[in-house]
């Protein structure tokens, strides 16, 4: 039976990098996967368009992982965002930055950055089985075997990079967590990340479409506050989404409680400005006072209707409990969460193969030599904009650059 220097376990962005740069050093490779093709989660990223990256300065990209960018310093400076860019241009695939920092194939389409990797691993002669889910692996005298229902195949090293649990159709299901359990390695409570999310008796379904730039989100529990983030904010007709609720999602729970400053001024100073401005012109609109704040009009509209207050309401009639209640709504909404979009919505996985057992600086496991891990199925999720393909990538390399023979 054939011995691979490397068997990967799982052909997304990670495996794949890791497979390229492994077979660029001479060494034979295979790659396991389980679906009919690899890359499935290339074809739906950046809806269809791939967004394989950012621009920014490498340190930008520390901040983009949650508490655990610190992980990543080792293989984003060994393959940087350019490194990817360079890899990819220089095989004819031209890339495009857009005006937010995102960077995809100036085609836009996935299926051009899969066909060029694709083409890339067959040029290199990595050996690709599909249709074969890997269902157990082991170490036995210092070879890996690695089977899958019907075939065992052999590595003197292996790669898991099996990916997480979000997007299930496109063979993420959460399988490298048990193989890596196989191997002695803890996991981390697997969580949808990258989500919308769902909030008890949310008061604005048909106020779909209306979204709030940079705005500030306060995250609750049990009374305290655990962190603050800013980002766009968009209502949908089912629950709260937008950038800034998305990237900062990796953090909430079922329970939680949010507080959004849709208006970028604190409660205090609103109200401040409130009581003045009555002072001096008590007859002025409210409606017309309020939306000198920048708010949207039909939202505005929906508030007075919730809180009762009526449209044609002069601000010298303005009753303070009513004032308090109106400025309470803008400045610091209250949002308890019922739910996270589940793992079919959900564009990346928080937890995972715990990364205190894993070496940042070359993939392998702590507790067993010669295995590696790399991409989502470790404990990281990046926020949107290319910030996952590019981790997974640099880790894959960065795998591949450790792997030693013995
Ligand atoms: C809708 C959507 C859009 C996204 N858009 C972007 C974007 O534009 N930019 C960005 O940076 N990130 C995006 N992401 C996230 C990004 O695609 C992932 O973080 C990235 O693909 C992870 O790469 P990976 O190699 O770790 O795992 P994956 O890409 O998930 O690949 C894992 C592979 O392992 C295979 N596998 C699993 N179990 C087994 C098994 N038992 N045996 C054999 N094979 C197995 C799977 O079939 C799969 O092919 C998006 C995600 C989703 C869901």
């Amino acid at each position: 039976m054939k011995i691979y220097d490397l068997v990967v376990v799982g052909g997304g962005p990670a495996g794949i990098f890791a497979a390229i740069y492994a077979a660029k050093k001479n060494m034979s490779v295979a790659i396991i996967e389980k679906k009919n093709n690899i890359g499935k989660k290339i074809l739906v990223a950046g809806s269809g368009k791939c967004n394989i990256t950012h621009q920014g300065g490498i340190n930008y990209f520390f901040n983009r992982y949650g508490d655990h960018g610190k992980f990543l310093k080792n293989a984003l400076y060994n393959y940087k965002p350019e490194n990817l860019i360079d890899f990819i241009e220089s095989r004819g695939l031209k890339m495009q930055t857009l005006e937010n920092g995102k960077i995809f194939p100036e085609t836009m389409k996935s299926t051009d950055v899969l066909n060029l990797l694709i083409n890339e691993l067959k040029k290199l002669r990595v050996d690709i089985f599909t249709n074969s889910k890997v269902v157990s692996a082991e170490k036995e005298s210092e070879i890996f075997k690695i089977k899958t229902d019907n075939q065992t195949f052999c590595g003197k090293n292996l790669l898991i990079s099996t990916g997480g649990k979000s997007y299930p159709a496109t063979g993420s299901e959460g399988d490298g967590y048990k193989l890596a359990r196989m191997f002695g390695h803890g996991i981390e409570v697997p969580r949808p990340a990258l989500t919308t999310v769902y909030v008890h008796d949310y008061p604005y379904a048909d106020l779909s479409g209306i979204s709030f730039r940079n705005v500030k989100i306060e995250l609750y529990r049990e009374d305290r506050k655990l962190k603050e983030h800013h980002g766009d904010v968009l209502l949908t007709h089912t629950n709260l989404s937008g950038p800034g609720i998305i990237d900062f999602s990796r953090y909430f729970m079922k329970g939680d409680t949010l507080y959004i400053n849709f208006i970028g001024k604190e409660l205090e100073v609103v109200s401040e400005e409130l009581i003045e401005i009555s002072a001096k012109n008590g007859k002025q609109n409210l409606k017309k006072f309020i939306s000198g704040y920048n708010i949207p009009e039909r939202f505005l509209k929906k508030l007075f209707k919730l809180l009762n207050i009526k449209e044609d309401t002069k601000l010298g009639e303005f009753s303070k409990s009513d004032r308090l209640l109106l400025i309470n709504r803008l400045t610091r909404h209250e949002f308890i969460i019922s739910r996270l979009g589940n793992f079919d919505e959900a564009m990346a996985t928080a937890g995972g193969v715990s990364l205190k057992e894993v070496n940042q600086k070359t993939m392998e496991s702590k507790l067993v030599q010669g295995l590696y891990f790399a991409g989502e199925l470790l404990d990281i999720d990046g926020d949107t904009g290319g910030f996952n393909i590019q981790a997974a990538c640099s880790m894959g390399v960065l795998a591949a650059k450790s792997l030693k023979l013995n």
